[in-house]
């Protein structure tokens, strides 16, 4: 065989198309021989006036352009393929389900530095143990520092450790000083490497209930079988995840576990390390790009057996991937909202399939999405009923907010049993999804209210520090002292926010601690750590929050969760939002009696009548998802149909409009007649003007996901060819999780 001339490059541009180059001249005579290897190798080459760094996706003796206007590639970066086969084909798949470029799914998968063109090499890093002094009781040498001593204790369960897990620890490496200058530690510099050495189990299992366990049972580690485990807080579903990972570790494979974007805690890390002696790698949002780079190749390099990540850790490359674990399934932030627009637990479920493995979803409410597949038999349904350990469920109550007197929203029921609760010594939680202040600034004479000049909505009033601010733009500006229509000084601030109900419970319980958990609270490096630190102490305290408070963590302590406003949730107007609403609901009640105290939920509302509220605290999360079900069916919405969405935003709102009336005039006769596709818009978005730009949707509902693909892919080469096209921003969204 002649030795190949072309390759075919994947490049991070929005072009929906690979590029053709020529092999570099020094890599010609070797190319020959490594041509089957050159897939998946990162190259550098020109574009236009710039170098970008693309991947190498296939290899050819010809080229489809005339031979003397592909240009030679600068540079082979790497000596051996960095994504291989399975990966690169995985890609492929993503990027033609969601019709998106390769190059831009690549870039996805990748992390920075490696996107950048940097090394794939792993660094070497700080290993630190325990010396044999280190190993006896704490307090024996470090009587008159007890900071030090607490320190020493931690370290104790963890025997030895990485510059790495002291960061997911939350540890500063710099606190480890006093302890290596009195010998009680000691490191060396090492680089990563397979940790197979020392007995799996760092820590004996605990004995299943009959429930975990017939779950754990009908697990097989061999070939694709998807189970969602529908099981309450607090009813054991970490420990069957740490069992099944048990049986897949005892095999020698590697195991990729998804949560949520804010729900990994250094409680959650710490879970599966005092279980394993096994290499951990961690990918996160708070990683700086050294650190992402490492985890990345510590789990493509089959380094790491345990990989926990937020939403792109689903393309990481794993060699030996032998199981995918998703926590929190139902969770939004696995739907990325920009850009490439992929739903990771939906792609787990593809590659789990590919990779022909077990996928386990986990959840205490379940996406509709998963629970249809369950109920259709695509995936097995696993219960947890019980409350594992000693905790049992809360009581839940409805405050009925109709004809009573309110103080900054707090009905007089609430305030006492918050009294009540911070006499008994015990912890509460006020959950409030809206931070800032206020979220309306108003003029009392004239009505006047603050707006954003670049968006269609109020801004919201900020005290600390003072100023008005859009939550959509970010657009920032001081309050003002008067109205600027009518000169007036009297400006009130309507409803609330995390700020002032946290100012509100200071003045009501002023010798009760109140902690104020949002965006803005934990803004600081390992802000929320040492938030959580100081509710972990078990003081009286009163915490006020938005959803940050109602993800993964525990809090054994607090007895009392009081769901502040929950109209704003059974108001919204997506289709989706009563499920949201649900979920978080719950998901903010399973923070209420953790430990052995039994937890109260009270809920404040005007709408104490309606239907789907009731179902949901007197029958539960199943009654309540079924009956959603059955409206989302008779709707002809998702699950029961495949969704695209088709966004466009311009500073002239006619631009935007009439590129989605064409796309619809062009859809129009594809889909003919039948009733099996419906087009709904051109519409003004929610919003419809965000960022000094008018935004509409075009809505594209099918009875199967194969007729949306081809009316899909149809669309975008019709667009591709509009000039208005290229003077409007827009994009497509297939499955869309939001309609704003
Ligand atoms: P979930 O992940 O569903 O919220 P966890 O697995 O965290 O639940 O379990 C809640 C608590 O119950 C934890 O403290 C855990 O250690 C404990 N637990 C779980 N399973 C058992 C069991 N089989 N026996 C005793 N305690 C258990
Ligand atoms: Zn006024
Ligand atoms: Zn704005």
């Amino acid at each position: 065989m002649s030795a190949p001339e072309f390759i075919q490059v994947a490049l991070p541009t929005p072009l929906r198309r690979t590029f053709d180059y020529r092999l570099p001249c020094d890599d010609i005579a070797t190319a020959a021989s490594f041509s089957q290897q050159l897939p998946g190798r990162r190259v550098a080459v020109e574009f236009g006036r710039q170098t970008l760094t693309g991947i190498i996706v296939s290899v050819s003796n010809n080229s489809q352009y005339p031979a003397e206007k592909v240009k030679p590639a600068l540079q082979i970066l790497d000596d051996s393929p960095l994504l291989d086969k399975n990966s690169l084909d995985f890609y492929h798949w993503a990027a033609n389900y969601y019709l998106h470029p390769l190059g831009e799914v690549i870039s996805a998968a990748l992390p920075a530095a490696l996107r950048q063109g940097e090394s794939a090499n792993l660094q070497a890093s700080n290993h630190w143990q325990l010396t044999k002094t280190g190993q006896q009781p704490a307090e024996t040498h470090l009587k008159r520092a007890p900071k030090q001593a607490q320190l020493l204790g931690q370290l104790q369960t963890l025997q030895h450790w990485s510059d790495t897990e002291l960061r997911q620890l939350a540890i500063p490496p710099g606190k480890l000083k006093p302890l290596l200058e009195k010998s009680l530690i000691s490191h060396q510099l090492r680089h990563p490497s397979q940790d197979h050495d020392r007995p799996l189990l760092a820590q004996q299992p605990l004995t299943l209930n009959p429930e975990q366990q017939a779950t754990t049972d009908a697990i097989a580690c061999t070939g694709f079988n998807a189970h969602l485990i529908f099981g309450a807080t607090g009813s054991g579903k970490t420990e069957v995840y740490l069992q099944v990972l048990e049986k897949i570790l005892t095999e020698g494979k590697q195991a990729l576990i998804l949560i949520p974007e804010i729900g990994l805690t250094p409680q959650t890390i710490q879970r599966f390390q005092n279980r394993f002696n096994r290499t951990i790698a961690v990918m996160h949002s708070n990683l700086n790009d050294t650190e992402r780079k490492q985890a990345w190749l510590m789990a493509a390099k089959g380094i790491a057996d345990i990989v926990i990540g937020t939403r792109s850790a689903v393309f990481t490359p794993m060699p030996r991937l032998g199981v995918i674990m998703i926590d929190e399934e139902h969770d939004p932030s696995f739907k990325q909202q920009d850009g490439f627009r992929y739903h990771a637990r939906d792609l787990a479920t593809v590659r789990a399939q590919r990779a022909q493995i077990p996928l386990l979803l986990g959840s205490a409410t379940p996406a509709l999405e998963s629970l249809h597949n369950a109920r259709q038999g695509r995936y097995q349904l696993a219960r947890l009923t019980q409350r594992a350990g000693e905790a049992s469920a809360p009581e839940t109550q409805i405050i009925d907010l109709r004809g009573q007197a309110l103080h900054n929203g707090f009905s007089q029921q609430l305030i006492q049993q918050l009294q009540n609760t911070t006499d008994a010594g015990e912890q509460a939680l006020v959950f409030l999804n809206r931070r800032g202040y206020s979220p309306v600034m108003l003029c009392h004479h004239c009505g006047w209210q603050a707006q954003c000049p670049r968006c269609e909505t109020r801004l919201t009033v900020h005290q600390q520090p003072p100023h008005l601010h859009c939550h959509h733009c970010d657009y920032q500006r001081p309050v003002a002292r008067q109205c600027p229509e009518c000169n007036s000084h009297e400006l009130h601030y309507v409803g609330q926010g995390t700020e002032r109900t946290e100012q509100t419970l200071q003045q009501l319980f002023p010798d009760t601690p109140v902690i104020r958990v949002d965006r803005d609270s934990t803004r600081r490096k390992n802000g929320m750590s040492e938030i959580l630190q100081d509710i972990q102490t078990g003081n009286p305290c009163i915490l006020v929050g938005t959803q940050m408070l109602a993800k993964g963590h525990h809090f054994p302590d607090v007895t009392l969760v009081a769901i502040l406003d929950a109209d704003s949730g059974l108001f919204s107007t997506d289709f989706r939002g009563i499920e949201r609403f649900g979920q978080l609901l719950l998901q903010v009640s399973g923070r209420a009696g953790r430990a052995e105290k039994p937890g109260k939920v009270l809920i404040q509302t005007h709408l104490s009548d309606h239907p789907l509220l009731n179902l949901l605290l007197r029958q539960g999360y199943d009654h309540f998802s079924r009956e959603i079900q059955r409206e989302r069916q008779l709707a002809k919405l998702p699950p029961y149909r495949a969704m695209a969405l088709l966004r466009s935003e311009s500073k002239r709102a006619d631009n935007a409009h009439q590129l989605l009336l064409s796309a619809r005039q062009f859809l129009e006769p594809l889909a003919g007649q039948t009733p099996a596709v419906t087009l709904l818009g051109p519409l003004p978005a929610p919003m419809e003007k965000r960022n000094d730009r008018y935004r509409f949707q075009l809505q594209l509902s099918c009875d199967d996901r194969k007729t949306r693909h081809y009316l899909c892919t149809q669309l975008l080469e019709h667009l591709e060819h509009q000039t208005l096209a290229r003077r409007v921003r827009w994009s497509l969204d297939i499955d869309p999780q939001e309609l704003s």
